[in-house]
């Protein structure tokens, strides 16, 4: 599954440059991730990075974004080859 940023976010500018994939962004009110370029980290890490750095726990898997890890791993391809 791709995360999700909910509304607990701080706006503490921590996760965005840790992202590999450049998947965060500041949006309107709150930071928020590109599904379509959010791998849960899979290709770079063992972990979500922004997930490990959150200060208050706000990143969560998106329930409505169920993606297995080879889709996830698929999707890491495509993003590299782009
Ligand atoms: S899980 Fe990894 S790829 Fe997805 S938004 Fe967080 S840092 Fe980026
Ligand atoms: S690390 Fe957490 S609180 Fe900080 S900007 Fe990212 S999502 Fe928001």
């Amino acid at each position: 599954m791709a995360l999700l940023i909910t509304d607990d976010c701080i706006n503490c500018d921590v996760c965005e440059p840790e992202c590999p994939n450049e998947a965060i962004i500041q949006g309107e009110l709150i930071y928020e991730i590109k599904s379509h370029r959010c791998t849960e980290c899979i290709g770079h890490f063992d972990n979500p990075q922004c997930v490990e750095v959150c200060p208050v726990a706000c990143i969560v898997v998106d329930p409505h974004l169920k993606e297995t890890a080879e889709q996830l791993l698929l999707k890491y391809q495509a993003l590299v080859e782009s």
